[in-house]
């Protein structure tokens, strides 16, 4: 298990990206977990199992291990993180932010499930509810984020829309939303992610706090990636084009890549897409080129991942243990 992060510089003003504070009529998509399961609903929950109070039978637990040796979380334990445990097939697993705080998700098939950690998050509990030493408290350390300037955009990309512009906006949302709610069920990310770009000058790292034109605005939520125009980007890790589409208002043209689990990575600004919605990509595979399309000083690749409704930061993946 590894507990780190990069140390961070103070970006540039230059080729940047984002979302506005007062962007409050743009949502950002609020994806429901497609396999969260309620506590107390009862459907698709695996097996009654032992409350988490009550010690599971100690031989029960050698046995579940035999078939399945690599019970347990493991992953990048950090702010933008994420783990992925083993545990049984369909296993329900607790999940939460405190004891008081949490919800129950269930294993795949092969008795996997990833767990990721937002920007800001404090604690993850995790408990694969097969005895104490399956329980985990992540505690995170505060990360310090990056504060990040960007200057000279047009009115109509910090916050001053007409109408027409507004109807575009909420077309886009709508699209986005329905990119962000794939859930292909391979799992594209084991092998690690590798960097979509090969030769690029970073800008602006994850989680930096942002103003436009002097507004604050929301925090940044990917990594910007310098690059002339037309370079190529390449996916990280196999996974299902889940969108691509070229007319989006502050993205411009953006691929999503979903590698399961809810995994998504994310292409903004693309000059041109190379690929299609339900697309197979394998890693390493030409997906677009770096462009300067919507909300954009000038060409990058701003790079983002998500799990679910929460924000990664995809620099950390690209250390993802091996398997
Ligand atoms: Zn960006």
């Amino acid at each position: 298990m590894r507990a780190f992060w990069l140390s961070l510089l103070f970006a540039l003003p230059v080729s940047a990206c984002g979302q506005p504070q007062n962007s409050a009529d743009i949502p950002e998509p609020q994806v429901k977990p497609a396999e969260v399961i309620k506590p107390q609903s009862e459907a698709n929950v695996a097996p009654p199992i032992p409350p988490t109070s009550q010690k599971v039978p100690s031989q029960q637990v050698p046995s579940q291990q035999a078939q399945n040796p690599k019970i347990g979380c493991d992953g990048i334990i950090a702010q933008g993180g994420a783990v992925l445990c083993h545990t049984l097939p369909k296993q329900r697993v607790k999940v939460g932010r405190s004891a008081k705080d949490f919800y129950y998700e269930q294993a795949d098939d092969t008795g996997k499930i990833l767990i990721g950690f937002d920007r800001d998050e404090k604690r993850a509990l995790i408990d694969l509810e097969l005895g104490d030493q399956y329980k985990y408290d992540f505690r995170f350390e505060a990360r310090e984020y990056d504060v990040s300037h960007v200057k000279g955009l047009p009115p109509s990309q910090a916050g001053t829309y007409t109408e027409e512009q507004l109807k575009r906006i909420r077309a886009s949302s709508a699209r986005k939303k329905k990119g962000f709610a794939s859930r292909a069920a391979a799992l594209g990310f084991e092998n690690g992610f590798i960097y979509p770009v090969k030769d690029y000058r970073k800008t602006t790292n994850f989680g930096a706090f942002r103003t436009y034109n002097g507004q604050p605005g929301k925090p940044h939520m990917g990594v910007d990636m310098a690059a002339p125009l037309g370079t190529p980007i390449y996916a990280p890790a196999d996974g299902v084009v889940s969108m691509a589409d070229d007319d989006l208002y502050f993205e411009g043209a953006m691929v999503l890549l979903d590698h399961g689990q809810g995994f998504i990575s994310m292409y903004l600004h693309v000059n041109e897409v190379l690929v299609e919605p339900g697309q197979q990509v394998k890693q390493g595979e030409q997906i677009a080129t770096i462009g300067s399309k919507g909300r954009s000083t000038g060409p990058h690749l701003c790079w983002r991942l998500k799990w679910r409704n929460r924000s990664l930061d995809p620099e950390l993946l690209v250390d993802w243990p091996a398997d």
